[in-house]
């Protein structure tokens, strides 16, 4: 199974991804993107997020 990961030393704390996935990405309550710990992943939504992130900080890896 892959699933997405944020490199949060180049995140930049933007919010375009919990903008375009708010379902797996989400800003913790120290100002930090984390990623919702899902079975599945809905890919269209995360690739736009890559896509859209302006740090180029997000990347799938297989588990
Ligand atoms: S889009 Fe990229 S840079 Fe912006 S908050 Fe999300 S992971 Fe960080």
């Amino acid at each position: 199974m892959k699933r997405p990961v944020v490199e949060l030393s180049d995140c930049i704390r933007c919010e375009v991804c919990v903008e375009a996935c708010p379902a797996v990405f989400r800003m913790n309550d120290a100002g930090f993107v984390e990623v919702a710990d899902l079975s599945i992943y809905p890919e269209e939504e995360v690739n736009e997020a890559i896509k859209n992130c302006p740090a180029d900080c997000i990347f799938w890896q297989d588990d």
